[in-house]
């Protein structure tokens, strides 16, 4: 496990639609092992491929999602502060006096959501949420300054540094960076397999899976697997059977988001995998949320997906948390299934 790349990913920023400097540190990852010279789409997906030992080698695409939630430029004040717009799934309750990055053609500015002082306001007010249209982001700069530098449309990203903490890793863009971590670490370490193997790395994810729509149709696999992050619940105040999966305890393989119901062979011959390599794993109702699986699997005819997920607590915060055996494990799982993949048929 390379925590380094793994806090490399998770600090390069990359909103939907804005994941250049994301994507090349990726092709660096990539580039040395792929078989064929590394492309990417007029989307921004990246593509990577190893050769098959079969002469009727079938095509298997694996996504992980480049982009991370974040935020564009809307609207500056007379006073110099910043309103932004949202690109992903935002609980304005996470982001009150947290540090942001505003990425200008002039160089990266810090900045905070600001927050009205305690002292000054109302009972009801404090226990109100105050929704993300009416949050500001102060960078510490005069109203001339901001807008000399600043521009409708650029990029903001929250700040926080990936650490180890205990069993787990905690930081922001877990969702998907780790996903991306494992497609990597698989895509490398798997020894051969009998089918081609594309990893694609997808934009757009957070804003309607909408790169691996695209990068799908354009591939035309025989079959899809998807590694993103799924909802660790096991936390005081939820309901043991609202848990979904529980950190520490595996892989996730998906039976069903709200996007796509995973191909039941599919499931059952990733079940027999980890079982047979004695790799810990749970299977995943997810009622709410989704995967670039879901993109994939409704491309063109069709194919069969599934997505292995890694347990995350506190998604879409900047404490997104995965517990480290969870992602070797997800890792061993996918290698398993590249190896093997000759035995998978429907
Ligand atoms: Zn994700």
């Amino acid at each position: 496990m390379s925590f380094e790349l793994l806090r490399t990913l998770c600090s390069t920023p990359g909103i939907p639609g804005r994941e250049e400097a994301f994507r090349e540190v990726v092709k660096q990852e990539l580039s040395p092992i792929s078989d064929e010279s590394l492309r990417t789409d007029s989307m921004g997906n990246l593509f990577a491929m190893r050769k098959g030992g079969s002469s009727n080698a079938r095509k298997i695409m694996l996504a992980a999602h480049m982009d991370e939630i974040g935020f564009v430029v809307r609207f500056i004040s007379k006073e110099g502060f910043i309103y932004v717009h949202p690109l992903g799934g935002f609980d304005p309750r996470v982001l009150v006096a947290q540090r942001v990055k505003v990425y200008t053609s002039s160089g990266v500015l810090d900045g905070v959501f600001g927050i009205k002082p305690t002292h000054f306001t109302t009972a009801e007010e404090r226990n109100k949420v105050v929704p993300l249209s009416e949050m500001f982001i102060d960078i510490g700069l005069s109203a001339e300054e901001v807008k000399g530098k600043v521009k409708i449309g650029n990029p903001v990203t929250m700040e926080r540094d990936l650490i180890q903490m205990g069993h787990f890793y905690t930081g922001k863009t877990l969702d998907d960076r780790v996903g991306v971590y494992v497609m990597l670490e698989a895509f490398k370490r798997f020894k051969s397999s009998s089918d081609d193997i594309y990893a694609v790395a997808t934009v757009q994810e957070e804003i309607g899976v909408r790169g691996a729509r695209t990068a799908t149709f354009g591939l035309v696999p025989d079959f899809g697997i998807a590694l993103d992050i799924t909802i660790a619940a096991d936390i005081p105040g939820v309901d043991e059977r609202d848990h979904c999966v529980k950190m520490g305890a595996g892989v996730g393989i998906k039976v069903l988001d709200s996007l796509s119901v995973s191909h039941s062979g599919m499931v059952d011959f990733l079940c027999y995998l980890a079982e047979k390599y004695s790799i810990p794993y749970q299977l995943e109702v997810l009622p709410s949320g989704g995967t670039d699986a879901g993109a994939m699997q409704a491309s063109r005819a069709g194919m069969p997906v599934c997505t292995l997920s890694i347990p995350c607590r506190y998604t879409h915060s900047v404490a997104e948390s995965v517990h480290k055996t969870d992602i070797e494990s997800t890792i061993r799982l996918l290698i398993a299934f590249l190896e093997h993949s000759s035995e998978f048929t429907y």
